[in-house]
């Protein structure tokens, strides 16, 4: 029997491979593998869901990852995939898998973090599972929301000449990560060090406390805008524009100079000597939304302040970045590509 390694299909493919494999039975179903929460029929409303793992070692590193906030954050990215399809999450599931390591007192801050985080988003704990784990910690949650049916944004319903728009900022999770390995390395040189943190709170507090983009989906919605597609930036600007252009059959146009970099991140790129347009393209973890709207759409919205319009969509299916200097550069998806070694 052949065998053939996983890079070879990488992530993407892989999920491609397991989703030709099924059809749907059920008419309720309106969207199963492919978006960013599964679209299921329930009367006058349709139902979301969806699922992410957060797995130590991979996504986590324990020696820097304070629980209350990976608990935090495991529900924040579960409530950021209901948004992206312009829903708002109502309840989640919590398993976990749990090595003789951890104690009762950081379970007990886990679960606190995922209270602040059902608080602050208002979704309730409705179950979970709970297990043994032999290698390293292991959390899983999954969402469920709703959306009015003539309000649900897909990925694939992005036209030409469409506005393309990104909340917030990006790339400050990547340099907040960044800046956490450092000072993991010094520390496990000379455990007397102290951690260099001053000045760096925005971008370790954006990659340890992401906030899912609710509040955006209310203005939208306040201002009566359906975006005709959306995403959620996990794995980096350039990944997820990819998608929203793969899956509608468009291209794109970026604007360079039109990419929202806050200055701790700019600051800290020069630092580490890394462009901070790379890590706003492929650094992964920003948990914004990325969406389009039509231009007449763009006009209600345009006074939105954590809403900037950073390009537009195009008929020929290019992926491209007007560069500052000149000229064009392709936009290639980068994303962190975990199962590449
Ligand atoms: P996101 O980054 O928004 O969480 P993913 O890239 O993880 O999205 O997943 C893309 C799509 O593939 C989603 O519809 C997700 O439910 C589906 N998916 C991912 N892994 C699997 C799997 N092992 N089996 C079935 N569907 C999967
Ligand atoms: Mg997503």
């Amino acid at each position: 029997m052949e065998r053939t390694e996983l890079n070879t299909l990488g992530e993407f493919g892989l999920i491609d491979r397991i989703s030709s494999k099924f059809t749907s039975q059920n008419h309720e179903t309106i969207k199963g593998i492919g978006d960013d929460a599964a679209v299921i029929d329930v009367g006058d409303k349709f139902m979301l869901v969806s699922t992410d793992m957060l797995l130590e070692g991979i996504h986590f590193d324990l020696s820097y990852t304070p629980l209350r906030h990976l608990g935090y954050k495991a529900v924040a990215v579960n409530v950021s995939d209901i948004a992206a399809m312009n829903g708002i999450a109502k309840q989640i599931t919590v398993s976990i898998g749990l090595s003789n390591r951890i104690s009762v007192e950081a379970i007990d801050e886990l679960y606190e973090g995922i209270r602040f985080a059902c608080e602050d988003y208002k979704v309730d704990l409705v179950g979970g599972d709970t297990a043994a784990s032999r290698s390293g910690f292991v959390i899983s949650i999954t969402a469920t929301g709703f959306v009015e049916k003539d309000k649900i944004a897909y990925r694939n319903g992005a036209k030409p000449n469409d506005i393309l728009c990104v909340t917030g900022d990006l790339g400050a999770a990547y340099f907040g990560l960044q800046v956490l390995e450092r000072e993991k390395q010094v520390y496990l040189a000379n455990p007397e060090m102290q951690p260099e943190l001053q000045e760096k709170e925005y971008i370790v507090g954006k990659l340890l406390k992401p906030e899912a983009r609710t509040d955006i989906i209310h203005e939208l919605n306040e201002l009566g805008v359906v975006p005709t597609s959306m995403i959620d930036i996990s794995d980096g600007l350039a990944s997820e524009l990819m998608h929203l252009c793969t899956q509608s059959g468009v291209g794109a146009m970026v604007f360079e100079d039109k990419l929202p970099i806050e200055d701790q991140t700019m600051l800290t790129a020069t630092e580490f000597n890394i462009s901070p347009i790379t890590a706003a393209l492929n650094g992964g973890e920003d948990y914004q939304l990325l969406f389009t709207v039509k231009q007449a759409d763009f006009e209600k919205i345009k006074n939105l302040s954590d809403v900037l319009p950073i390009g537009y969509m195009t008929a020929n299916k290019t992926v491209e970045l007007a560069l500052t200097s000149g000229g064009t550069a392709a936009i290639k998806a980068q994303g962190w590509n975990h199962l590449e070694k």
